[in-house]
């Protein structure tokens, strides 16, 4: 047929294009350079080839093999890259999904998803496959979905934690077998605190996150878990810590009011966390499906409360799937679930950040009349939490 002669044409230039790009092209920083391995598209399995993409979970092969296909189908839309490599040398890979991935623009904000930093929680690892595959896939069909991807750069990284999911068994709901790195230790609770002294040893993984956040100005960030359903937010730790296995009152953030916000877009977009439900007898309920962080339960080494207070980057933490690794055919329901994720980094993005000249900007997400500036800074960098003062 004509058409698929034309559509073997376009992948071809494509990946010509691909081919030229990596050579010539870097990401905005030079410390990140775009993974330069061209995947040989015969090679890869028959459906998760860039162009669809199967619910089933995808090991670390699998998953580099995909993002490999994806960056050569879509090199106008897509960078691939390495932040580093975790304790057993797998690379830590984030996909820039953006119409401008391989540089920052002045007024285009970039945000970032990062999922499955417990090894064992592995609902959101896929979801960032099935919301990269959705977002090139849609951008010349859906209106909004292109204004987003002309206007923001969104740097997604399915798993901060391969060796841990490496060990992971799916159908586990709620054990921790998994969860650690391959150190054995929590990743989630080996950041630098605000709050109270974090004495254990910085893990190559945590590492190489805080570089990577301390290179790119993300202004936002969503954190994938799993075990609970609820939008949590900062502070995780309280000054009140010392106490902190009886303490359950919220520690308040500088932002707190902006935080509530975003979870609340996020809780409202899902297709279940809004209302609350706890996922078994005796597990809390959150009313409106969004918490406080301390007030459910206070954390020493957090990666949010990190993101927010060091680099100024409001992360908020989306606890997506009451079990941790569920059986693979549940995974396109909690896609369904999840599918609003890319509406809200937008709708996140645009009451939170308007550009302030603008003060006829409506605050519907799906405006194209709007756009963003990071100009508009999180008050802690002007609070009494000034990053500057905080020591590493
Ligand atoms: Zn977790």
């Amino acid at each position: 047929m004509a058409s698929s002669a034309i559509v073997s044409a376009v992948r071809f230039f494509l990946l010509l294009t691909f081919l030229v790009a990596t050579h010539s092209q870097s990401l905005s920083n030079p410390t990140y350079s775009p993974d330069e391995v061209s995947t040989n598209l015969g090679e890869v399995e028959s459906r998760d080839n860039g162009q669809e993409l199967e619910f089933r979970y995808h090991d670390h092969d699998q998953l580099t093999r995909y993002l490999r296909s994806v960056s050569a189908r879509y090199p106008a839309l897509t960078a691939l890259y390495s932040i580093g490599k975790s304790v057993q040398g797998r690379d830590l890979w984030v996909m820039v999904v953006s119409a401008s991935p391989y540089e920052h623009m002045i007024g285009k904000p970039d945000v970032k998803y990062v999922a499955n930093i417990h090894g064992n929680e592995a609902v959101g690892r896929e979801l960032l496959l099935h919301l990269i595959q959705h977002l090139v896939t849609s951008y010349d069909t859906d209106p909004y979905i292109k204004w987003l991807l002309d206007n923001t750069r969104i740097h997604l990284m399915p798993s901060m934690n391969p060796d841990g999911f490496a060990i992971s068994k799916e159908g586990q709901c709620d054990n921790t077998f998994g969860r650690h790195n391959a150190r054995r230790y929590d990743l989630n609770r080996n950041f630098p605190d605000y709050f109270k002294a974090n004495m254990k040893q910085p893990q190559p993984e945590t590492e190489a996150i805080k570089e990577w956040i301390s290179k790119i100005q993300f202004v936002l960030s969503g954190s994938l878990h799993g075990g609970a359903l609820v939008a949590s937010y900062p502070f995780d730790n309280t000054p009140s810590a010392i106490f902190q296995s009886y303490a359950h009152s919220p520690s308040i953030a500088p932002d707190d009011d902006v935080f509530r916000h975003l979870s609340l877009v996020y809780s409202n977009n899902h297709a279940k966390m809004s209302r609350g439900v706890s996922c078994k007898s005796g597990s809390p309920r959150f009313e409106k499906g969004i918490t406080n962080g301390a007030a459910w339960y206070p954390l020493t080494g957090g990666m949010q409360d990190y993101n927010y207070i060091w680099h100024g980057c409001m992360e908020i933490t989306l606890e997506i799937s009451c079990c941790k690794y569920p059986p693979a055919h549940e995974l396109a329901k909690y896609w369904q679930d999840n599918k609003q994720i890319p509406i809200t980094a937008h709708a996140t993005l645009g009451p939170a950040f308007p550009v302030v000249e603008d003060s006829s900007c409506p605050p519907s997400p799906r405006s194209s009349t709007c756009s963003w500036s990071t100009s508009v800074r999180p008050r802690i960098l002007f609070g009494p939490l000034n990053a500057s003062t905080v020591s590493t």
